[in-house]
């Protein structure tokens, strides 16, 4: 990096943000990761990540994945149910033919892995570099940011928003669009009396989806519900909590014995259209941000990044100009089928079962039947929840 230019800026050192540095690494662009934050200690983020199989596929390209191996738990088997309604459908890993279904990670470890991955990589990661403000015209980018008590500005061939989503909707010619759910999610780690044998349970609830999935010997919690619910929920001791989450989820695994800390996400539908402009383009959350049913959110965001880091280096090997306005356009192309599928999936899950119409429930518990009972659209539909919209 020279006089304050790079090739590649990218707000937000999130794990999308990492992902996408470090699959930058073995070119000649120089890359400059800012990050709000210092690192997250493991109690700032409860939330936990199934991954799919095509994300361990890329954080194994990445050489990321070796240092999940003591901090992920496989998915032999996804079973999805109705609760108060008959019909319900299980997905294994020989529907998709892959040896699991996918992989929970916590928040904070799949952080650390990218973070220590992004250090042994010589990546110029900038913790606790908060960016204020950005401009762009026909051949840069420019960025504003404090960092250690000091304005900084960085010029950029191209900027990419890594950040969640909270400075990208600034951008005036790009489109957010928002839709509230009126849903949070609870989340926390629970043991029940019969211990995880890696099936992961997604149960639909007229309040929300509630989702158990195998994290070491035990589960973790994502249940969703109104803020209200939400509150009163977070707010019981752990015995009753207990007793609430088995009358909620049924009998299944028996009673829950044990919780640790609980958390809530509040939870909404958006995203950019398009997914970028002049000298920018967005990644993860950023370009999408989803409801957690069928926990697709990062492992769309990964893809996000992954594609993003071949075009670029496409771009290089053709000696062609970085953030011109011919890459981000096929970049935008390339992720569209993605991302709508991402949103539409999701969206359409929670507006199909999260509703209290007897009939469409009904209608739903047929589908999941006829889902089981038929293994091409079975591995149809897992092939899609592990490899995107694009199968
Ligand atoms: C309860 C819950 C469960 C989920 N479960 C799953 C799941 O099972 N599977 C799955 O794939 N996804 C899941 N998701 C979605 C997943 O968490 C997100 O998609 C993922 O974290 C997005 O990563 P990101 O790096 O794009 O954004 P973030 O994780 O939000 O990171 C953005 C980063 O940008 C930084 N930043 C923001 N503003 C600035 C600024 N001005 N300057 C510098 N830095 C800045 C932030 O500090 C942050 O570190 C879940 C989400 C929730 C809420």
């Amino acid at each position: 990096m020279q006089d304050n230019n790079c090739d590649i800026v990218i707000i937000g050192g999130g794990p999308v943000g990492m992902a996408l540095a470090l699959a930058l690494r073995d070119s000649n662009l120089t890359t400059l990761l800012l990050e709000a934050r210092g690192l997250p200690e493991k109690v700032d983020d409860e939330r936990p990540l199934a991954l799919s199989h095509g994300s361990y596929l890329i954080l194994q390209r990445l050489e990321v994945w070796g240092k999940l191996l003591r901090h992920n738990t496989p998915i032999k088997t996804i079973h999805i149910s109705n609760k108060g309604f008959l019909g319900r459908t299980v997905l294994t890993t020989e529907d998709a033919g892959v040896s699991a279904l996918g992989y929970v990670v916590n928040y904070h470890d799949l952080y650390h892995a990218l973070y220590d991955a992004t250090l042994e990589n010589g990546i110029l990661y900038q913790a606790g570099a908060d960016v204020k403000a950005f401009s762009t015209d026909q051949l840069s980018s420019h960025v504003q940011y404090t960092h250690e008590g000091t304005e900084r500005n960085i010029s950029a061939k191209l900027l990419v928003l890594a950040d969640g989503g909270r400075l990208s909707s600034q951008i005036a010619d790009i489109d957010f669009k928002t839709e509230a759910y009126d849903q949070w999610a609870i989340v926390a780690n629970v043991k029940a009396e019969i211990p995880q044998s890696g099936i992961a349970y997604e149960r639909f609830t007229s309040d929300g989806p509630v989702a158990l999935l195998p994290s070491g010997n035990d589960f973790a919690l994502v249940w969703t519900t109104s803020l209200e619910m939400a509150n009163e929920i977070l707010a019981l001791d752990e015995e009753r909590f207990l007793y609430r989450l088995h009358k909620h989820f049924g009998d299944r695994l028996g009673r829950f014995v044990a919780a640790g800390k609980r958390a809530g996400f509040p939870l909404a539908l958006k995203y950019a259209v398009p997914s970028t402009s002049q000298r920018i383009a967005l990644i993860g959350n950023a370009a999408q941000t989803l409801h957690p049913v069928a926990g697709q959110g990062f492992n769309l965001g990964l893809r996000d990044a992954y594609e993003l880091a071949q075009i670029s280096l496409a771009t290089v090997a053709d000696n062609k100009e970085i953030g011109s306005p011919a890459m981000l356009a096929r970049y935008g192309q390339l992720r569209r089928t993605d991302s709508q599928g991402g949103r539409i999936f999701t969206d359409s899950l929670i507006k199909l079962f999260s509703n209290d119409n007897t009939l469409l429930r009904h209608l739903c518990g047929v589908g999941l039947t006829i889902l089981d009972n038929c293994p091409p659209i079975k591995r149809f539909v897992s092939r899609r929840m592990i490899f995107g919209a694009r199968g």
